[in-house]
């Protein structure tokens, strides 16, 4: 035990040659017992219900692997659990907390040496080394010990197997919320084929293989058409718009080039097809803004569904007379479309985000969905299911009282349902007069039309960057042409805020990557990107003003501006492009020009900017993100963001003293424009306009349209006089339940916490 750290380099080395997160495990506790020259190793991982299940063990009997849970507390493994400290015994059956697991064979073993493994706070597991002879383990082999389960702790905390093994205790599996809503059926498992396991093999024949893609192609597209038809035709338009993100893909020339290329260089179609998809979906998985992220899943789905219709694989109709929960790694589009109409109740998917097209898709449906829970090993079909979508949980085979409470809940949901459809063209007004403005978020030509089905007055944030990650290279100005018009000419009449291109940081182009900076929050992002590629800034613009022509609905919005010099720039080439295409013949109208709050710095400069912008809109996710200098992707540091904190809000009433002061309209596109506790307090300290995604208008219609204003004032004014986020969080979700609005956060007495984290949109 010497060359600690080396030994340390050796086991991280060894586990991340396993690709399966229980073959990483069984390396660890085998690198460790050959590393420290230990007879047992053995890694203990806690579940729900805090018992702790040997997961993995170099020396014990292999039959208590995976079998033995030690019960909470109990024993030595309890002990160090309980304590959160090592414990280093020379005899351990001689300790009073001893205690002996017959399958085990652990009576052989004496020294004794085991350390937590504790993730945010909390004990998720424990690491244990025992030998034969009777002796303490030295400080040296102790201190290694915990610093390899600190490391232990963060890959387990991440890994599949914490989550399978949580969701294991009880029959409640938590996941994350995809779509609200209660749904109460049987399971079906859907099974595909996985593109992602098709390795590559030689093309025995270009010419043939370059055929059938073509013929597949077309056969896939057919299918496609033939889905959404089925899908539209019974039940909602808003999901049109769906498809097009695939169909878009299916017709895009790098693909479809992509997978040529492949072929014309001697791989089999299935091998040429993954390494496509896997080229196209890693490019997105790259990417930290979760919106963004969330796009992998959808090319991933295309691909398993060109896998799938290649092996004459079709999604097997439903036939049931009982209502149907979808479960599976990713439920697909096809999947959803056999099951008949009426008949689907839930959907679970054991990957997946909450922004994820089928979550997009559930949303659109208003079919209940959870999101990411893992793989469900104990799930087979026809398992009675309770999906709680507003919780993010799903209870397998529950109880009669728990079904009860659900059934209730179910009826609430009904009731709320009811609501919505009512005030669907309606305004956003309080009870005493006040009214609020509702546009939406976009950035998929899919998003558009959810967004004028749901009553949105406008656009509140187009998002441009997904245009130019599609493509290989800097889309030309007449493609943004035609992109930015199709989306200013549905929302005719009504505003469209188009955001220039916001890459760098979090977000990156293929073909133009933003790399080595130390700090890329604080890096070569939004406006300083563009400004200092203004050719590029010039297409953008050039082409965001020709789009609106004739509809004149545009209002060019920035983001990341931190000081005037970069507002002045870009009104410079504002005026530029305006003359340039005047020049070319085009009359062209000035578009209104805006600025994101999302930088803190920005807060205090308004008053300088007042007559150079005619709105501001705040982006409350960045701007959370620098005031609070928490990364709300990171998971290390997730569960601290909440932008219902004191100094988030105190900032946002600053913005909106200071707007109101220059007489600048002013929005907020943020995710807090969706969360009913934030849209209460930011309704109280004189907001009038949120921008948010299509499918969440309905509810913060209802939301709105249920309380006074009086009371939102009353909230927020007492909000700015609590220092925690929690309490300002439970104050107003209890006068939420007192207004008689418990249905936007509809959840048993024993659910967790509504998703109200889901991404940026
Ligand atoms: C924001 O920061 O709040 C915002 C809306 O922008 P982004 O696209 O970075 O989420
Ligand atoms: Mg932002």
């Amino acid at each position: 035990m010497t060359d600690v750290i080396h030994q340390l380099a050796r086991i991280v080395q060894t586990v991340a040659l396993a690709e399966q997160p229980i073959d990483q495990v069984n390396l660890v506790v085998e690198s460790i017992s050959t590393g420290m020259a230990v007879d047992v190793c053995s890694l203990y991982l806690a579940n729900s219900r805090g018992e702790m299940l040997l997961l993995a063990s170099h020396g014990l009997a292999a039959g208590a692997v995976r079998s033995v849970r030690i019960p909470p507390g109990k024993g030595l493994v309890g002990l160090v659990a309980t304590s959160r400290h090592p414990v280093n015994l020379a005899d351990a059956e001689s300790h009073p907390a001893f205690y002996y697991i017959a399958e085990t064979e652990e009576e052989r073993f004496h020294g004794f040496c085991g350390v937590p493994l504790v993730h945010t706070g909390k004990v998720i597991g424990v690491l244990v080394v025992q030998g034969r002879e009777s002796r303490q383990f030295s400080e040296e082999e102790q201190g290694f010990l915990v610093t390899l389960a600190a490391h232990l702790a963060l890959l387990l905390a991440n890994s599949p197997l914490a989550r399978d093994e949580i969701n294991q205790g009880n029959g409640r599996i938590s996941g994350i919320s995809g779509a609200p809503g209660i749904g109460i059926g049987l399971s079906r498992l859907c099974d595909h084929g996985e593109l992602y396991a098709v390795a590559n093999a030689p093309c025995e024949d270009v010419a043939e293989a370059l055929r059938d893609w073509h013929d597949l192609l077309a056969a896939v597209r057919h299918e496609i058409e033939q889905e959404q038809q089925a899908i539209t035709a019974d039940l909602s338009d808003s999901v049109a718009g769906i498809f097009s993100a695939y169909t878009m893909l299916l017709a895009d020339p790098v693909f479809l080039g992509h997978v040529e290329k492949g072929i014309i260089e001697g791989n089999w179609l299935p091998g040429a097809i993954r390494q496509a998809i896997q080229h196209f979906a890693e490019l997105f998985r790259a990417m930290d803004d979760p919106y963004l992220q969330a796009r992998h899943e959808d090319i991933h789905h295309i691909g398993n569904k060109l896998y799938n219709s290649w092996r004459g694989k079709r999604a097997p109709a439903v036939h049931t007379d009982g209502r149907v929960v979808l479960v599976g790694a990713q439920i697909s589009v096809s999947e959803i479309a056999a099951v008949p109409t009426g008949m689907l109740e839930a959907i679970v998917c054991f990957e997946g985000s909450s922004l994820s097209h089928t979550a997009v898709l559930a949303n659109a449906l208003g079919v209940p969905a959870v999101m990411g829970t893992g793989v469900i090993r104990s799930l087979s079909n026809d398992c009675l299911l309770i999906v709680d979508g507003n919780s993010g949980q799903v209870m397998l085979n529950p109880g009669e009282s728990l079904l009860a409470e659900y059934r209730k809940l179910e009826d609430d949901q009904r009731f709320l349902v009811k609501q919505l459809e009512q005030i669907r063209e309606l305004p956003a007004v309080t009870t005493d007069g006040a009214e609020v403005t509702l546009y939406t978020n976009t950035g998929l030509l899919a998003d558009i039309s959810p967004g004028l089905l749901n009553g949105a007055q406008g656009v509140g944030l187009y998002r441009t960057e997904i245009p130019f990650m599609i493509r290989s290279s800097f889309p030309s100005e007449e493609e943004q042409v035609e992109v930015y018009r199709q989306v200013l000419k549905a929302y005719q009449g009504k505003p469209v805020h188009m955001r220039t291109l916001d890459i760098g940081g979090d977000k990156q182009l293929p073909y133009f990557p933003v790399e080595n900076e130390e700090n890329p929050a604080l890096g070569w992002r939004g406006i300083r990107f563009t400004l200092d590629n203004s050719q590029l800034l010039m297409t953008q613009v050039r082409a965001m003003i020709r789009a609106t022509e004739g509809l004149d609905n545009l209002r060019i919005l920035l983001p990341m501006v931190s000081s005037t010099g970069e507002l002045d720039d870009f009104r410079n080439l504002l005026d530029d492009a305006i003359a340039q295409l005047q020049s070319e013949g085009m009359s062209v109208k000035r578009p209104a020009l805006g600025v994101m709050i999302e930088v803190p710095a920005a807060i205090s400069q308004i008053p300088f900017w007042a007559d150079k912008i005619d709105f501001i809109s705040i982006g409350s996710n960045d701007l959370s993100q620098y005031l609070l200098a928490l990364d709300r992707n990171n998971p290390r540091v997730a569960a601290r963001y909440d932008h219902v904190h004191p100094a988030v809000l105190l900032e946002i009433r600053r913005i909106l003293q200071t707007t109101a002061e220059h007489g600048i309209p002013v929005s907020l596109c943020g995710e807090m424009a969706s969360d009913p506790v934030a849209v209460v307090l930011l309704i109280g300290l004189g907001l009038r306009t949120l921008s948010m995604s299509a499918t969440k208008i309905p509810r913060i219609k209802w939301l709105i349209r249920s309380i006074p204003l009086s009371t939102a004032q009353q909230l927020s004014s007492d909000a700015l006089k609590c220092g925690y986020p929690a309490d300002i969080r439970s104050r107003v979700e209890s006068a939420l339940h007192m207004a008689g609005l418990q249905e936007l956060f509809n959840r048993s007495a024993a659910g967790g916490r509504a998703g109200q984290r889901g991404g940026p949109n």
